[in-house]
């Protein structure tokens, strides 16, 4: 045991270090999410994060954007508690049988105008789960409208961001 904790004392971690956010097309990304929402909304986006049943990697990515790397709410991107507080559902997950009544009361407690986004690739079709009997056939889009697919198992923060600018210039530029 002593020879184990010096060995471990000695050698360096064993993990390896975190990727460099590139600051400079973060900060680029949520002003310009930031300038959308107003224009759109006419003030910050609000959204409310559902987990429908994902294996918890598409939460790491998204729940990085509130850290001390990404730190998006100096940005006015806000997650928020409550679907009646929200603009955006990011849903993630294929949609377990017993999620899909709490996705679709979660969507309609939801004020309009309002949108989905589902968010990897098991929110698209079901990805890894896909044929589950523990899941809905089909994704989320298979229980609520869904308005924009980020891709990626998990998708990376910047791409959640690419996500939600190509969800507001589309809703702003159709009127949608
Ligand atoms: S898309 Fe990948 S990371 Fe996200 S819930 Fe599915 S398996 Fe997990």
């Amino acid at each position: 045991m002593r020879r184990l904790l010096l060995k471990n004392l000695v050698r360096g971690p064993l993990t390896e270090a975190a990727p460099m956010a590139d600051e400079g097309a973060i900060a680029e990304l949520a002003s310009r999410v930031q300038q959308a929402a107003r224009r759109r909304l006419g003030r910050t986006l609000a959204i409310r994060e559902v987990d429908a049943g994902s294996c918890n990697g598409c939460e790491l990515e998204i729940h990085a954007l509130g850290n001390v790397l990404y730190d998006l709410e100096r940005f006015g991107l806000r997650f928020v508690a409550s679907p009646r507080h929200a603009d955006v559902l990011l849903v993630t997950g294929p949609v377990t049988r017993n999620m899909r009544a709490a996705l679709e009361r979660t969507y309609q407690a939801t004020p309009g105008p309002k949108w989905v986004v589902a968010a990897g690739a098991c929110a698209r079709d079901g990805g890894v789960f896909a044929g589950s009997p523990a899941c809905v056939d089909g994704g989320v889009s298979a229980v609520v409208p869904v308005d924009l697919h980020i891709p990626g198992c998990p998708p990376p923060p910047l791409e959640l961001l690419r996500g939600l600018l190509a969800l507001l210039e589309s809703v702003s530029a159709d009127g949608a």
